[in-house]
């Protein structure tokens, strides 16, 4: 495995292998990994010849009050197991060296980003599209592959990808999750012990939900009613949304259907964790 931190030479080495006729694969993360991202790393070896993991934890689509700072960083660790998982390359630049001093280019998705997330999370997405831009031009995949679980991110990229008419297959991995249903996530870390049980609220009340419909519910507001009520009752946590929205574009939906989706974002203690299930009826 290649450590590369320079986008000019992670570029030579995208080039020198596209004209080797291979593929590439890029897995974009934050770090800190997680069998989630181990499971994304191996997705990308069936797809591609080459796995590309990117490893920068992006300083623009943090907010002021975020956790910028604090985010859990463990480079020796990462590259122990990104190596151990048979990547060819890790990417790993400085912020510096993907923001150089007088960088004032952003990337937007406009409608996609003004809902869910987007909406206690100013600028996040334009953060997240403008790095993901920045990433697939330096090193070129022909495919990337993106969790489930940052469902609404899935939907921006797809569709900057699509409106933008760019060469790159965009490929879903489902959620994976702990043992108990606690959907995996670097921010897991910040939880303690009390904290780690009252996060079980979050996959129960999506697995409650996903029973109320196959016993016949259909009606969305009311369906977030129950979730909502579920979740208040298995705490003291603060829930940021409820919502059931359209997979594909995330408009609202009123009645729920096959491609309905049931999102959350919950603030246990200071972390925030997001999780989200098909609705799809048997
Ligand atoms: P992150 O490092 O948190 O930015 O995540 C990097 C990639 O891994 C993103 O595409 C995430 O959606 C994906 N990911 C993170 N956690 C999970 C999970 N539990 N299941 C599936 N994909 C995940």
């Amino acid at each position: 495995m290649e450590i590369i931190d320079s986008p000019a030479l992670m570029t030579a080495w995208a080039d020198k292998t596209r004209i080797a006729g291979k593929t590439i694969c890029l897995v974009p993360t934050m770090g800190f990994f997680h069998d989630g991202h181990l499971s994304l790393m191996r997705k990308a070896s069936d797809i591609a010849d080459e796995v590309v993991v990117s490893l920068f934890v992006n300083p623009i689509q943090f907010g002021p009050n975020e956790d910028l700072a604090r985010y859990p960083r463990a480079f020796e660790r990462d590259s122990g197991l990104a190596e151990k998982a048979g990547i060819s390359v890790l990417f790993a630049p400085k912020a510096e060296q993907i923001y150089p001093t007088g960088f004032c280019t952003k990337v937007c998705v406009s409608r996609l980003t003004e809902t869910l997330c987007g909406l206690s999370r100013p600028g996040h997405f334009d953060g997240v599209t403008t790095v993901v831009a920045k990433l697939f031009h330096i090193i070129k995949p022909h495919y990337a592959i993106f969790g489930a679980k940052d469902f609404q991110q899935l939907a921006i990229i797809r569709k900057m990808v699509t409106d933008l008419n760019w060469d790159v297959r965009i490929v879903a991995h489902p959620i994976v999750r702990e043992k108990d249903g606690l959907a995996m996530s670097s921010r897991n870390s910040y939880l303690s012990l009390d904290e780690r049980s009252q996060a079980l609220c979050l996959s129960r009340a999506l697995q409650m939900a996903r029973e109320e419909v196959a016993n016949g519910e259909t009606d969305a507001a009311k369906l977030i009613r129950k979730v909502r009520d579920y979740i208040t009752a298995s705490g003291d946590v603060v829930i940021d949304y409820v919502a059931i929205v359209t997979a594909g574009d995330l408009t609202p939906c009123t009645r729920i259907s096959n491609d309905s989706l049931l999102a959350l974002a919950v603030k246990i203690g200071r972390t925030r964790l997001i999780d989200n299930t098909l609705l799809a009826r048997e």
